[in-house]
């Protein structure tokens, strides 16, 4: 009965899509918003983005608060995590001016290689950080319940910069970011300023009440999106006047049956270029330099391919075509299940970290497991090399706040190293998203993943 469990899909997606994560500025979305609206280019930036437009301000602005997480279509650390900014940062002064440079260069290049949809959430990563910076409580190093009332407590209705037109912030590159990077330290000036006078203010207050200060603040915070964005796309979807090489390719990956619209990513090895496919399996940079370039495909349910060498040069096109093997567990939904990529960083493979609540653990991507589905659990290990994994469930997929630990009971398969379990979702916890709780393995070790394990596979049950 597909036809009538569509409308549901289709509803299911749109609500997860509007969850928000929890403790954040209130208006990002209203923010940008204001700033996308006073664009004097509007019309013409609308057109490229298409339907990736409205996005921006609805969901990519709060891309930074995602961080770990796997949306309904993107993993959202596909967007916030790349060989020039290689971990996640506090978004919190002074760490948060540590984002400024990366991604402001990462969002212009993906204005100029990238597909519209990659573009646009690029730029929502560095929105997400531009107006975390200006506001109040961030710049003065403010947590807790009072964190909420310095940013929350403003009236979205009067956040509008109508009149305002946006700056060019540089009419190069270099410039470009240095005139952005001077526009954030005076936000921070005037954000912290006014965060001294409205901490006593909001401090005693039980009831929410408007506070003219934190607008302020966000309309400042919008005035300089708007420049931002202004810049960015000004210098960033303005043909340069060498075309470069053009990478073409085409893949047969299709996302896991039921599961997320996960992309496949494609990166060129050694270099801060990345993108993901679009749902027919295609990929495309554009505007590339001259070298010599080495691109790999991390495609979840597939083996992790490395494709051959290629040579770019200036406004030649090269076609590739990448023929993904099916991983050997059909539909496993373990990022880089065999630690082939190393590409965020070079001494770790990517989609897996060091468990910041026990160095001694190493944990997977998440995985998006809907309430109703049981999870396959099969381990293998190098000979003679097994150690203990847990389950761990995450009620929100950015935050280990509410998540529950299980140690797995792993049966041997016969005399391999191959270890199995099967688990389903903790029904005692309470989904962030409806119908939805995140998973990762944990597996416990000092050494080097792929010392220890070969393999790890999550599958949905039959
Ligand atoms: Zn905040
Ligand atoms: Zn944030």
């Amino acid at each position: 009965m597909t036809f009538t469990r569509r409308p549901l899909v289709i509803a299911l997606v749109l609500a997860s899509l509007l969850v928000r994560p929890a403790a954040a500025w209130g208006p990002h979305t209203e923010i940008t918003l204001a700033a996308l609206r006073v664009l004097p280019n509007r019309e013409r930036w609308q057109k490229y983005f298409g339907h990736d437009w409205d996005r921006i301000a609805r969901d990519y602005c709060w891309m930074g608060d995602w961080q770990e997480a796997v949306r309904p279509d993107h993993y959202a650390d596909d967007y916030l995590l790349f060989p020039s900014m290689p971990d996640h940062v506090s978004h919190m002064h002074p760490d948060v001016r540590r984002t400024y440079a990366p991604f402001f260069s990462r969002a212009l290049q993906a204005l100029r290689t990238e597909s519209p949809t990659n573009a646009a959430r690029w730029v929502g990563s560095l929105l997400h950080f531009v107006q975390d910076a200006g506001s109040p409580p961030h710049t003065i190093g403010i947590g807790g319940d009072l964190h909420g009332k310095m940013e929350r407590w403003v009236d979205e209705k009067q956040l509008d910069i109508a009149g305002y037109e946006p700056r060019l912030l540089g009419k190069t590159d270099d410039d470009a970011l240095r005139g952005f990077e001077a526009r954030m330290t005076g936000l921070f000036e005037f954000s912290r300023e006014r965060a001294t006078r409205l901490k006593p203010l909001v401090e005693p207050l039980k009831e929410r009440t408007n506070q003219p200060l934190e607008l302020d603040c966000a309309l400042e915070v919008a005035r300089v999106s708007a420049d931002l964005l202004h810049t960015l796309f000004t210098l960033g979807l303005t043909e340069t006047p060498l075309p470069g090489a053009t990478i073409r390719g085409r893949t047969n990956y299709r996302p896991p049956a039921g599961y997320a619209t996960v992309p496949a990513k494609i990166v060129l090895a050694g270099t801060d270029y990345s993108t993901t496919t679009d749902t027919e399996g295609r990929f495309e940079f554009r505007n590339l330099p001259a070298g010599r370039f080495t691109p790999w495909v991390l495609a979840t349910g597939f083996e992790t391919s490395r494709l051959d060498e290629v040579e770019l040069r200036s406004g030649v096109v090269i076609e590739l075509s990448a023929q993904l093997r099916d991983d050997s567990v059909a539909d496993n939904l373990v990022r880089n299940s065999r630690f082939d990529l190393a590409w965020v960083k070079t001494d770790i493979p990517d989609g897996w970290i060091r468990d910041p609540r026990n160095k001694s653990r190493w944990g997977s991507a998440v995985i998006r497991v809907p309430l109703d589905r049981s999870c396959a659990v099969q381990m293998d290990f190098g000979s003679g090399k097994q150690v203990p994994v847990i389950a761990r469930w995450r009620t929100n997929p950015s935050s280990l706040g509410g998540s529950r630990e299980v140690p797995l009971k792993l049966e041997r398969d016969g005399n391999s190293n191959r270890f199995q379990a099967v688990i389903a979702p903790d029904r005692t916890l309470t989904p962030f998203e409806a119908g939805v709780l995140f998973l990762e393995v944990l597996i416990e070790t000092d050494q080097p993943l792929p010392v220890v394990c070969r393999h790890v596979t999550i599958a949905f049950q039959k």
